[in-house]
């Protein structure tokens, strides 16, 4: 049984932060590998880099975990977009900063803040990118996670954040294989027209990888590298525990 947990402070908010860095530069082929069925084969690269800039800050700063978490992730999302390029750069470092936004002054983050928290890249992301669910982008997987969490937390008021990630894991995973049989309307994939139809999203996967970070972390592991994947669809066929944290 896995202990439950019902906040977490700058510190543990650090972790997941760098561990997604950890996460991004494990799968970064993977990633490129996904862009280059669809685009331009940088996604990976992009987000890796942009991720590894955050963790070289949470690195250097030695106050870090005295500040709040609205100030961290800010500082977040300056340093993501100072080197992250391609559409997903500015698009990932705007949700950074919106999100900053609903933690600002908070040294602790509660379950109903991962809802503000999500909610507001969501709507970051719909407003600047455009896309709306089915367009295949990280929408696709974001849309239904922001959803679930909100019904989940509705249902279960004391629900705890393992448990709670738990089940958006499943969601964002179901959520992520759907994208494979989109068409996409968004970004340089939607160029291919039809011919986008068949692969899965690398943005959506990101997010996906993103959220299972989340829960690994919580559960002190440090994420997930995919070790095998279908190489007509992209679709993950096998994922592998990163090196355990501690
Ligand atoms: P590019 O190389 O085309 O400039 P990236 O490779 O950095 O872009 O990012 C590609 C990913 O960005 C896509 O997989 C998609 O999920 C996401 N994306 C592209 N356009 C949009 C958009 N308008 N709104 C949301 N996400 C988008
Ligand atoms: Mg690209």
């Amino acid at each position: 049984m896995n202990e439950k947990i019902y906040s977490i402070d700058s510190k543990k908010f650090c972790e997941i932060l760098m561990n997604i860095a950890e996460c991004f530069s494990a799968n970064e082929e993977y990633l490129n590998w996904l862009d280059g069925q669809i685009g331009d084969g940088d996604f990976g690269t992009n987000v890796g880099r942009g991720f590894r800039k955050i963790r070289d800050l949470l690195q250097q700063r030695k106050d870090v975990e005295q500040l709040d978490i609205g100030t961290i992730l800010h500082e977040a999302a300056m340093q993501f977009m100072q080197v992250s390029g391609g559409a997903s750069g500015p698009l990932i470092g705007m949700m950074l900063l919106e999100a900053s936004k609903t933690m600002k002054g908070k040294k602790m983050v509660y379950v109903n803040d991962f809802i503000d928290m999500f909610s507001s890249m969501l709507r970051v992301a719909k407003l600047i990118g455009g896309a709306e669910v089915g367009d295949k982008t990280i929408v696709d997987v974001l849309q239904p996670v922001v959803d679930e969490m909100k019904k989940i937390v509705e249902k279960e008021k004391d629900i705890d954040m393992v448990k709670l990630f738990e089940l958006l894991i499943q969601v964002a995973r179901m959520h992520l294989e759907k994208t494979i049989s989109m068409r996409a309307r968004k970004g340089r994939a939607s160029y291919l027209g039809e011919r986008s139809v068949g692969k899965q999203d690398p943005g959506a996967t990101a997010m996906y990888l993103i959220i299972r970070t989340f829960y690994e972390t919580l559960n002190g592991r440090k994420g997930i590298k995919i070790v095998e994947y279908s190489k007509s669809t992209g679709a993950i066929i096998r994922e592998e525990y990163l090196a355990t944290t501690k």
